[in-house]
């Protein structure tokens, strides 16, 4: 019985969880093979791309552009959109397993990690996933208050998340109207009195995590100059070892260096790069965030390789108002589905899931994206990754190791969904809200205005 899945008499029926990159990659790995598969692919919000759309930055419309790709998958008459259906919610772990040979979880890392420090929870402290999503029209991000009032915000952190955020809070209006940046986040940005903000890293210039691009793109903002503290650009003995040969690290201290002797140009709004700073507390005064106390630290090799940083005890106060930590996404778990806690991923061998309790691969389930590997790399990176997991699911396909769904009805899906009252978004639904945000964004010179609440995208397709 085992032996037709996946031939014209009996395609293999996969459901893909996430429709952010790494969905639409394995989708697109799933349906080039020589087997006939259909794809369903679930997605809680009504929109798709996941970080495309809500994450990557609104003036990195180059890397906006990757959702063309992800457009041509879905045209595939193999491939069908279920949009604002909450898996675990609308539709249990255990009815897609009746009605799919294979489940491909591909939710991506929707959480956060946390400073662990007095004062975090303190109004306008947050963490640069959430300001993210609202800059980003993200539904679920529209009403976060931030308050862009206070002349000085932290930003802790150096990877590439530190410096999309700093970005867009160095960014003047025009720079940003230009974008297809949530309105309500332009409204409130026009307003902004935020003139300095601080990049800190716990580390040194040798240790930063965001890419030569990045660094680069903070030398050319209109009215914000760059700073760094000649001071802090010295490198230990173990960072000069460390980054020997490292010409991606070599051209980002390059940068450093460059915009500390350039200096103060006397634009209105500077970003100031720290390093060897952690923040060890929050300071409020009246429910308002006034500044952040930063411990002063130290680099010290570790035994297993790594440069580590250790307070010294000296400390530093730094004014601010607003504080966004940007120290890592970290995922969820699913209903039904294993979770290793500790790392923030589904636990899985090559794209397989690993029962954590046996540690014995759940035949027909697989993962692929930041929740198989944690929240690392470029959207890239999960083509390769994705490919990967849906190789493995492809060899156990051969090997006969994939039971075929009880109910394997395209059709159930759809009627268990309308039976329950969910208004599930097409494929061609989601092509009219796209086209009605592109053409309204035409209209103002923008790539798009995008459409942030689901009531008001419901109400285009007359839902
Ligand atoms: P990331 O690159 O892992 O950077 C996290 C930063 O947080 C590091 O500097 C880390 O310092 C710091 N950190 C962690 N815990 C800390 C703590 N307790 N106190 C102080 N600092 C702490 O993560 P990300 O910026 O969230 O980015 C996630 C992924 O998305 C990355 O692979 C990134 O390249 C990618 N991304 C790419 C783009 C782009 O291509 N333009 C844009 C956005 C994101 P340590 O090194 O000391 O741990």
């Amino acid at each position: 019985m085992t032996a037709n899945l996946g031939s014209a008499d009996r395609p293999l029926r996969v459901a893909v969880i996430g429709a952010g990159p790494s969905g639409f990659y394995a989708a697109a790995a799933l349906l080039k093979e020589g087997f006939t598969v259909t794809v369903d692919l679930f997605e809680r919000l009504i929109a798709p791309h996941g970080l495309v759309r809500y994450g990557v930055a609104p003036d990195h419309q180059n890397i906006k552009a990757v959702a063309k790709t992800y457009d041509r998958t879905a045209e595939d008459p193999a491939f069908r959109y279920f949009g604002n259906v909450e898996v675990g919610r609308d539709i249990t772990h255990a009815e897609l397993k009746r009605h799919y040979d294979v489940i491909f979880y591909t939710i991506g890392a929707q959480s956060d990690r946390r400073l662990g420090i007095p004062g975090e929870d303190l109004p306008n402290s947050m963490s640069a996933t959430e300001f993210v999503a609202w800059y980003n029209g993200h539904p679920d991000y529209k009403d976060l208050q931030v308050d862009l009032s206070c002349e000085a915000a932290i930003v802790v952190g150096v990877g590439n998340v530190a410096m999309d955020v700093a970005r867009i809070l160095a960014k003047s209006v025009d720079e940003l109207k230009r974008t297809d940046i949530a309105e309500h986040a332009l409204e409130q940005l026009a307003q902004s009195n935020i003139k300095d903000i601080y990049i800190v890293a716990r580390r040194g210039p040798a240790q930063v995590k965001f890419t030569n691009a990045e660094i680069r793109e903070m030398g050319h903002l209109e009215i914000a100059d760059a700073i760094v503290l000649d001071s802090e650009l010295r490198l230990d003995r173990a960072s000069s070892a460390a980054i020997e040969g490292d010409t991606a690290m070599q051209k980002n201290l390059d940068y450093l260096r460059a915009y500390a002797e350039i200096g103060v140009t006397g634009k209105p709004r500077r970003v100031h790069f720290r390093f060897l700073l952690s923040p060890v507390e929050i300071i409020g005064e009246n429910g308002k965030i006034v500044a952040v106390k930063m411990e002063r630290n130290e680099l010290r090799p570790s035994v297993s390789g790594d440069i580590k940083a250790s307070g010294t005890g000296r400390y530093e106060t730094i004014p601010a108002g607003l504080i966004l930590r940007s120290v890592g996404y970290k995922g969820v778990p699913l209903e039904g589905v294993p979770f290793d806690n500790r790392n923030g991923v589904i636990p899985n061998e090559i794209g397989r899931v690993i029962d954590l309790d046996t540690g014995r691969v759940i035949v027909g389930e697989y993962v692929a994206g930041w929740i198989k590997r944690g929240p690392t790399g470029v959207i890239g990176t999960n083509k390769p990754d994705a490919i990967e997991s849906v190789n493995s699911m492809f060899e156990d396909l051969q090997k006969g190791k994939i039971p075929p769904a009880p109910e394997p009805s395209p059709d159930a899906i759809p009627a268990l969904l309308a039976e329950r009252g969910v208004r599930y978004v097409t494929k061609d639904e989601w092509k009219l809200i796209d086209a009605k945000e592109v053409a309204d964004g035409k209209a103002l010179g923008k790539p798009r205005i995008k459409i942030v609440e689901r009531e008001a995208m419901l109400a285009v397709i007359g839902k």
